[in-house]
């Protein structure tokens, strides 16, 4: 475990933000928590633990490695669901513990039915329908072939659910692409009604897709981003505040990392900090180095552009980020001394440093940014 840095998860604006959330999308639409990634970067197992306390009983994941982390967490007092990859050596272990995952390949669903027998039990599957993404999901001449064999093997198939993913719905840009899904999926779903295949949920909203277009929310819609207090774009952003009498973000940020000031040191007038020229001293000044580097997920690209809090007050890396440590200005800050809390996301009395601004410097996605942090560093609750 690193020591150099901790990561808090703040419980109070979790339950917040998942009131706002279940608020905004009614009792009838179910919530399903996307914790893949490390939940965003937030620590997968502390995570699940913090939401299921805070009444979340619906997981999504990529991979079956996530689904697993959430079981031992939780075993089977919550539901899983995998989105993305199931091995074929994993097939037993999703299918004996009523993990439910997306198909999207015939192959996918005969090595299903074959493991189902086998354990006498059934798979329970989200049909997934490619709708204009090109990504993953059967295409609408492909589903011909599979009703049949759907119908045939129902005994070890249960169809649990039938779903797509949109292509971008953070970004006016795309509004036609995303109606043109939209459209298509409502057809496919009619098409599969007709043909006697009911899926019991219907699916397709990520947090972007649920509050730009609201008839995605369907009966089921998987949150990610949102449920940490941020917002998939500016966009979504002000799409929403335009929506509201009062302009107040309902979000709440629930994570912060931390971590103490290393060493201080002066340069001099005409010294270059770090490696290479990349920051020239133009006057005398005062340097803090921190424990951070790009191994524990603090971009490069924050090199002479990221902002720190210490002392309440902002400071800019300067030099280059390496790979265990950074340099901070703090010529300003009279009593700076070792150990001293320097905060890299969250608050340190009247000043803020949010995901949003931490990636803007960068150009990067929060989603990006947060993934990115070390799954080494020790996450605590607070309550
Ligand atoms: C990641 C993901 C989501 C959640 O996306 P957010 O923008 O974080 O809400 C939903 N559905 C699928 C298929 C995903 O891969």
């Amino acid at each position: 475990m690193h020591t150099n840095s901790s990561i808090e998860l703040n419980q109070a604006a979790y339950q917040n933000n998942i009131a706002f959330l279940k608020k905004t999308f009614g009792k009838k639409v179910l919530l399903s928590s996307v914790v893949k990634g490390n939940a965003y970067g937030h620590g997968i197992q502390e995570f699940v633990a913090m939401a299921y306390r805070c009444g979340v009983n619906h997981f999504s994941v990529f991979d079956v490695e996530e689904a697993k982390l959430v079981y031992q967490t939780l075993q089977d007092k919550v539901k899983i669901m995998v989105m993305g990859l199931v091995q074929e050596q994993d097939m037993e272990w999703v299918i004996a513990n009523k993990v439910s995952f997306f198909v999207f390949e015939k192959t996918r669903l005969t090595q299903a039915v074959r493991t189902a027998k086998k354990l006498q039990k059934q798979a329970r599957i989200h049909l997934e329908i490619e709708t204009g993404m090109n990504r993953t999901g059967f295409e609408k001449k492909e589903l011909s072939s599979i009703i049949p064999f759907l119908k045939k093997e129902k005994q070890h198939l249960y169809l649990e659910g039938i779903c797509t993913h949109y292509a971008g719905a953070e970004s006016i840009a795309n509004y036609h692409r995303i109606e043109k899904q939209i459209n298509k999926f409502e057809e496919i779903y009619q098409y599969l009604c007709h043909n006697e295949l009911q899926p019991e949920i219907k699916h397709s909203a990520c947090s972007a897709a649920s509050i730009m277009f609201p008839q995605t929310r369907m009966d089921m819609v998987r949150i990610g981003i949102m449920q940490y207090g941020l917002w998939s774009s500016p966009e979504v952003f002000v799409n929403y505040l335009n929506s509201k009498k009062n302009k107040i973000d309902p979000l709440k940020r629930v994570i912060s990392w931390k971590s103490n000031v290393m060493s201080v040191k002066r340069v001099n007038v005409g010294d270059f900090i770090g490696y290479g020229t990349s920051f020239l001293a133009e006057r005398k000044m005062k340097i803090a180095v921190v424990p951070i580097g790009y191994s524990h997920g603090y971009s490069r690209s924050l090199s002479n552009q990221g902002r720190v809090l210490i002392q309440g007050q902002r400071c800019i890396v300067v030099g280059s980020v390496n790979m265990n440590m950074m340099t901070v200005d703090v010529t300003d800050i009279e009593t700076v001394k070792t150990a001293d809390e320097v905060v890299l996301i969250g608050t340190q009395e009247e000043h803020t440093v949010s995901v949003a601004s931490f990636s803007d410097f960068s150009n990067q996605l929060n989603y990006e940014l947060l993934t990115r942090i070390a799954k080494t560093i020790p996450r605590k609750i607070i309550e």
